[in-house]
């Protein structure tokens, strides 16, 4: 790993939280997807809040993930795992599916998405998982519909000619500061 904090700045929570970044980077498409250690400022105190709280967050999105497999009859489920991490800025994306993992990887950036639109994500992403593909063709489409009928959120356009719209549905608030969260700047409400 090119990057490996000096292990004088990185003790405690901090420790856990850095292996953690380091078992997600090798479930992306590419590694460099999952990157904070760029951000010589904030990447301590990022280390440190994804030590002490990845856990409760992925407790969450699996709870989310949960409710999509429940979409979907057990023989019909794929093997998939999620997991929150921060996705490299220049991305842009709030999500990604690796279906070249087995099982297939969902990872979500809790950062850069209002907590109430966690699941709209993870729905986003089920579906690429469920398909197989990366595209937003008329497959995707289906069972994204499927999904969202099921976990009764607003149903996307079907529509041959539209399909660049299926690229941000369901609709999700974005955060004015991603790495908010991940400094643990703001706080929290989980619905346990
Ligand atoms: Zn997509």
């Amino acid at each position: 790993m090119n990057y490996l904090l000096n292990s004088f700045e990185c003790t405690g929570a901090c420790v856990p939280g850095l292996e953690y970044l380091h078992q997600v980077q090798k479930l992306a498409l590419e590694p460099a997807m999952v990157d904070v250690m760029d951000n010589l400022r904030d990447r301590i105190p990022i280390c440190t809040w994804i030590g002490e709280n990845i856990d409760i967050v992925n407790t969450e999105l699996n709870l989310y993930l949960q409710a999509c497999h429940e979409c979907f009859y057990p023989h019909e489920r794929h093997e998939i795992q999620i997991f929150a991490a921060p996705l490299a800025q220049s991305l842009g994306i709030d999500g990604l599916c690796n279906i070249f993992t087995n099982p297939i990887t969902i990872l979500i950036d809790v950062g850069r998405i209002a907590p109430e639109d966690w699941l709209s994500i993870v729905v986003h992403e089920y579906a690429h998982a469920h398909v197989g593909e990366f595209g937003h063709n008329q497959r995707f489409a289906r069972i994204l519909w499927h999904l969202c009928l099921g976990l009764a959120i607003e149903l996307p356009i079907w529509d041959p000619g539209r399909e660049s719209e299926l690229r941000s549905w369901p609709n999700c608030k974005s955060t004015v500061d991603p790495l908010a969260l991940w400094r643990g700047d703001s706080i929290l409400d989980f619905r346990f």
